[in-house]
């Protein structure tokens, strides 16, 4: 019998399993792909908003704004990237400077702190290319960027240094009521848990109706991206909004934790839960609406990739969080944005309310800090020299667009929650996050799993199953 099995393995199911591992429980995640973080945490705008944009009183609110105050001090004991960004809404005209001005009030009310707005010569002060035609802008000091799948990564890992279960590739397709807990069946076996934690993105609302009566559905909402190259990375220093409306935070223009430029989203309904394909009409709107926010164009010649994520939006407007009317079953359902500033927060709240629930005490032994990772692209000439000669593998550099050596990739695979595919080193490394987009790094990262995970190069995944790269030996 588990204590608790949290089932999805995005930022809010990864944080869920780490706070839960800080107390004396027994706990295991299951996530049904083949590597952690392949849902919504992938692919998004990375932002951790401040907090002013979802209504006073709603559970977005409240674990927005907390969430954004845990940030800075999680990215240290969990050593993953987050860099402190401030936000500005940018409002062109009149009209849309009413919209901030009541954006300005709902912050306050829901505490995020310094917001103002700022117009004219202080506006160009901050964001130097913004256009002319932003008549004022509401700044908000406290938002941030990060690497959401990177947040996960090191959660579970850092669940697991500390006794956590990880199952990967294993879907739950079933729960049922027990005594003394509830029964979870998956594709690969059955398992029983005092408690369940329902972190299934867009699946949420089917896991919920496993054991409860249909109450909320998911109606996934696509967000399509441009990704440019670390040459127009420093074109903005802040992350810079439009106003919001009915279909949500519209078009951003960010500077990423990896020194690029991120313009997206757009939002469509769609029909497939799981597909995230771009389309011309949609990028062409992302590219116009963002054009707008610059004194000069876009480098558009500067993309290196496009791509899209599926927001899991529940119709009830609002997050699904905490007990369910059946005992042992907790919800962290519907968690589009601002999922992933608030995922801290939920996860923090949830393993509070599960440990009570279940008389669980604090642990003494729990270790906080994950091991640190070492990011030769972020040192100094003398520290990578002191590296290299203690360990030459940091002296090859397997991707030479983002500076990522062997023995990065080497320790990513042997982690806890390891790196086990090309797409799960880039996860974890950014080996292939750059500019060529791993037209050089990719065989050699292969070579590397191959050697490291013990298995023939022709076995070595893309991603999941059915994604190998290699047929077999041509000479
Ligand atoms: C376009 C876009 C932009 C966004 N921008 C932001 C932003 O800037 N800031 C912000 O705060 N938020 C943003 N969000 C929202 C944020 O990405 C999500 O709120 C967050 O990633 C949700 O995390 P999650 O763990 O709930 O879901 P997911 O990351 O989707 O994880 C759920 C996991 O459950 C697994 N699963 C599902 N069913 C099963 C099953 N039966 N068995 C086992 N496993 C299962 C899935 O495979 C998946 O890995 C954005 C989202 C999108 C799509």
């Amino acid at each position: 019998m588990e204590d608790v099995i949290v089932i999805g393995g995005g930022v809010v199911g990864c944080l869920t399993l780490r706070f839960l591992a800080s107390y004396r429980l027994k706990v295991r995640l299951i996530e049904k792909q083949y590597d952690l973080a392949s849902g919504a945490t992938m692919a998004n705008s990375a932002i951790v908003h401040a907090g002013y944009d979802p209504e006073p009183g709603s559970e977005k609110a409240r674990f927005n704004v907390e969430g954004n105050r845990l940030y800075p001090a999680l990215s240290r004991e969990l050593d993953f990237l987050y860099q402190p960004t401030p936000s500005l809404v940018a409002a062109f005209g009149e009209e849309q400077e009413e919209t901030l001005r009541k954006l300005l009030e709902r912050g306050r009310e829901n505490g995020v702190e310094g917001l103002s707005i700022r117009r004219g010569a202080e506006l160009s002060g901050i964001e130097p290319l913004l256009s002319d035609r932003v008549t004022s802008a509401l700044y908000a000091p406290t938002a941030g960027i990060t690497e959401p799948w990177g947040v996960a990564i090191a959660a579970c890992e850092n669940a697991m240094d500390n006794g956590a279960l990880l199952n990967l590739g294993e879907e739950v397709t079933g729960l049922s009521r027990l005594p003394d807990g509830i029964l979870v069946v998956t594709d690969r076996g059955e398992y029983k848990a005092r408690a369940v934690v329902n972190a299934a993105g867009v699946w949420s609302d089917k896991i919920h109706d496993m054991l409860l009566p249909h109450a909320f559905t998911i109606k996934p909402r696509l967000g399509q991206y441009y990704l440019l190259d670390r040459r127009a990375g420093d074109m903005v220093k802040n992350t810079l909004f439009a106003c919001p409306t009915k279909e949500g935070k519209g078009v951003l223009l960010s500077p990423s934790v990896h020194g690029k430029l991120l313009i997206g989203p757009d939002a469509k309904e769609v029909p497939d839960r799981e597909l995230t394909p771009t389309d011309a009409e949609g990028l062409r709107f992302v590219r116009e609406a963002a054009a707008r926010f610059l004194r000069v164009p876009l480098p558009m010649n500067l993309t290196i990739r496009t791509y899209a994520g599926i927001r899991p939006t529940p119709d009830t407007g609002d997050f699904i969080v905490g007990r369910s009317d059946v005992p042992g079953f907790y919800q962290a359902a519907g968690i589009e944005s601002p999922g992933l500033a608030s995922a801290p927060a939920i996860a923090r709240e949830l393993a509070q309310e599960i440990a009570r629930d279940l008389g669980a005490e604090k642990r003494d032994d729990f270790d906080p800090f994950r091991r640190k990772q070492i990011r030769l692209n972020r040192m100094s000439e003398e520290e990578k020299r002191d590296l290299i000669s203690r360990d030459s593998r940091y002296a090859v550099i397997v991707c030479k667009c983002e500076k990522v050596s062997e023995a990065e990739i080497v320790d990513a695979i042997h982690r806890n929650a390891g790196a086990r595919s090309v797409k799960g080193v880039k996860k974890r490394v950014g080996a292939g996050f750059g500019r060529c987009q791993a037209g050089f790094c990719q065989p050699v990262v292969v070579s590397i799993l191959s050697r490291e995970l013990g298995i023939p190069k022709d076995q070595v995944l893309y991603d999941g199953p059915g994604s190998e790269i290699l047929k077999g030996k041509v000479k």
